[in-house]
């Protein structure tokens, strides 16, 4: 681990306080070896009223006097022994005259004398040059560098090697595979440069906090073996202008002198939103200038033999001004999702390695209990069930402190990340299979990739993830069609096999009655309005934007709204009827769900086809209807 930061002294090596204490010892030198303050000194002394000490020049009795401003010296002899007395000063003229008369030697004295004149001034510049100093140094924290070294980032970048390694990442293999040829980028430079391939600059690494995404990045500097620098977006931004775009420069500068390198950019969402999220007129300067730094930090650097390679996290990709993700910046995207059943025993696994544990641990059942958790969520039940049992002075942490810990962090994670029950569990698991055997038995839909009961990012509860066959740009009317009919079969699964429906379908009830209202509206493919363009498309700068005007009678919006009802409650219930007559394999599909969590297309379009061929059907239902207009 390299240290960026001098180690502190407790003075700080700041030149003016060393100069001070300097200061300070000289005179406490001079202060031992000067002789006292006045005139009188040494012998014995003696605090006498004023009355006392005229009695004593009276009756001869004093040898000299000495006047100061308040006070008045007398020395004396008193049983053979010098005696110095000393009296208040009192208003009285007659005092000279009587010395004079007694011929007693007398003279002033100055009661300061250059020490305590010297003090006199010196406190208060130091209070004063103390107070400034704390001030400082308080302005430095809260500006992470402060005035005296303005954009320097090197506090604010942790600078080191890492030891992490891909083992110590578990579950998330695909992600892993994505990353792994980085590693070899960073080890092999020549290689790729020599047959005059670009290396990639910049990859995104997305999924919800706690999954790992720090942790992956790390492995990858661990087996490349190269420095790793990471800083977190929210540190760019500050409030004087121009200080993200500076810090920027010195963490590249920082990685370049290291190259081959890793930067971390940590919630790299804080400095890279979208500039037109904002609204048109953009609030933040500071943002736009760091991104805009960024930016050319990344067009900048082209090094192809040691090469500088910037991973980032985030976890609201969709938020991210489009000008990070083109070629040369972050143009890959690795997904970092929540762990699946599997998963989570792995990292369990992992986590688990320093803990002692007692026989009766069972991790399946810890796994099954924290569906819908994060790695990081893991990590920390584990560490709490050992505190759990250490409290109780326990030689082992049993299951018992495990299923204690796994209530106690659901309790605190509320917020954060949930935990699916295992009623939502079926729920969801109903719903996912219903758009699962629908996409895949519908001609059009776009064919089934996955389909998984862990929530994916914040929104969803499940998902089934989708890819269309090809690359298209154009829709059919029957594609639109059956995509309405995938967005409804979830609630359809639920409608069919629970009897009951939930809010999880809102998302694709929104989505449903949005194509059909575009079909009407922009594209002309029904009766409603015949080939009349109602609206125009909301995201164009012409039209819509600020108020969309409706340019069309109360009698079309009338039959607007009863087409779009119509044929999505003849859409839904001819889904349902498939459902239906699909149950068996549904049924299959959705234990299989509740125990793995993440299937297959592949394996849904085996329990679809087994199904079919079992029952005699017809392969491959197409369920295409015309729309009858
Ligand atoms: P993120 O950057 O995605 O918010 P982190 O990488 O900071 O998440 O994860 C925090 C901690 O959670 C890690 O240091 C690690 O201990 C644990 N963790 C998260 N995901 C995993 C995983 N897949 N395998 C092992 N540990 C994990
Ligand atoms: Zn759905």
């Amino acid at each position: 681990m390299r240290q960026n930061n001098k180690p502190n002294s407790p003075i700080g090596g700041n030149p003016i306080l060393i100069f001070a204490i300097f200061t300070i010892v000289v005179i406490l030198i001079f202060k031992v070896f000067s002789p006292g303050g006045s005139v009188l000194s040494g012998g014995i002394s003696q605090t006498i009223s004023y009355y006392e000490l005229k009695q004593l020049i009276e009756n001869k009795e004093v040898e000299q006097v000495s006047i100061g401003q308040t006070i008045i010296k007398a020395q004396g002899d008193k049983d053979g022994q010098n005696i110095i007395y000393t009296a208040k000063k009192v208003n009285d003229s007659s005092l000279v005259p009587l010395l004079d008369s007694k011929s007693i030697p007398y003279s002033g004295f100055s009661e300061t004398n250059w020490f305590t004149d010297m003090l006199g001034w010196l406190i208060p510049v130091f209070i004063i040059l103390g107070l400034w100093m704390f001030m400082a140094s308080r302005m430095q924290k809260s500006m992470g560098n402060g005035i005296f070294g303005m954009g320097n980032a090197k506090k604010l970048v942790n600078a080191e090697k890492p030891k992490v390694r891909f083992d110590d990442m578990a579950g998330n293999k695909e992600a892993k595979e994505e990353v792994v040829e980085i590693v070899d980028f960073l080890k092999h430079p020549d290689r790729y440069a020599s047959i005059g391939a670009k290396i990639p600059k910049g990859v995104l690494l997305v999924g919800p906090p706690g999954t790992g995404k720090t942790l992956l990045a790390k492995a990858v500097a661990g087996e490349a073996n190269v420095p790793f620098f990471s800083m977190s977006g929210s540190s760019f931004i500050e409030m004087f202008v121009g200080l993200g775009a500076s810090r920027v420069r010195d963490l590249f500068d920082m990685a370049k002198k290291e190259a081959p390198s890793i930067i971390f950019i940590d919630e790299i969402d804080a400095i890279g939103k979208s500039r037109a999220a904002g609204g048109m007129i953009s609030g933040n300067d500071e943002r736009e200038q760091t991104l805009n730094q960024l930016l050319a930090e990344m067009d900048g650097f082209n090094s192809d033999s040691s090469p500088v390679i910037v991973l980032a996290a985030t976890n609201r990709p969709e938020v991210l001004d489009p000008a990070l993700l083109r070629p040369g910046r972050f143009d890959r995207q690795v997904l970092v999702d929540k762990p699946d059943f599997n998963g989570r025993v792995d990292i369990l696994k992992v986590h688990i390695k320093s803990v002692k544990l007692s026989r009766d641990v069972d991790l399946q059942e810890i796994a099954r209990l924290t569906a819908g958790l994060a790695g990081a969520d893991l990590a920390n039940i584990i560490n709490e069930a050992a505190l759990l049992a250490g409290r109780a002075n326990k030689q082992e942490v049993s299951q018992q402190d495990f299923r204690e810990a796994v209530e106690r962090s659901i309790a605190g994670l509320e917020k954060k990340s949930r935990r699916i029950s295992p009623k939502e569990k079926k729920i969801v698991a109903y719903h996912e299979s219903g758009h699962a055997v629908i996409a895949e038995m519908t001609e059009g839909a776009s064919k089934v990739n996955k389909v998984s009961i862990i929530p994916r990012g914040m929104a969803a509860l499940g998902y089934t993830l989708h890819t269309p066959e090809e690359n298209r740009y154009l829709m059919q009317k029957h594609e639109l069609i059956a995509e309405v009919d995938v967005l409804l079969s979830g609630r359809a699964a639920e409608d069919v096999f629970l009897g009951e429906i939930s809010t999880g379908a809102s998302n694709d009830l929104e989505r449903a009655t949005d194509i059909l209202k575009s079909m009407i509206s922009y594209y002309g493919m029904t009766d409603v309005s015949g080939l009349m363009v109602l609206e125009k498309p909301r995201n164009s700068f012409l039209g819509g934007g600020l108020g969309n005007q409706r340019e069309f009678s109360e009698k079309t919006a009338e039959d607007m709204d009863n087409f779009i009802k119509s044929t999505l409650n003849d859409r839904y219930n001819f889904v349902k009827q498939t459902l239906t007559d699909y149950k068996e394999a549904i049924e299959l599909m959705v234990s299989e769900l509740f125990e793995k969590e993440v299937i297959d297309g592949s394996r849904v379009r085996d329990i679809i086809s087994e199904f079919e061929v079992k029952n005699n059907l017809p392969t491959r239902l197409v369920a295409r209807e015309q729309l009858d207009d």
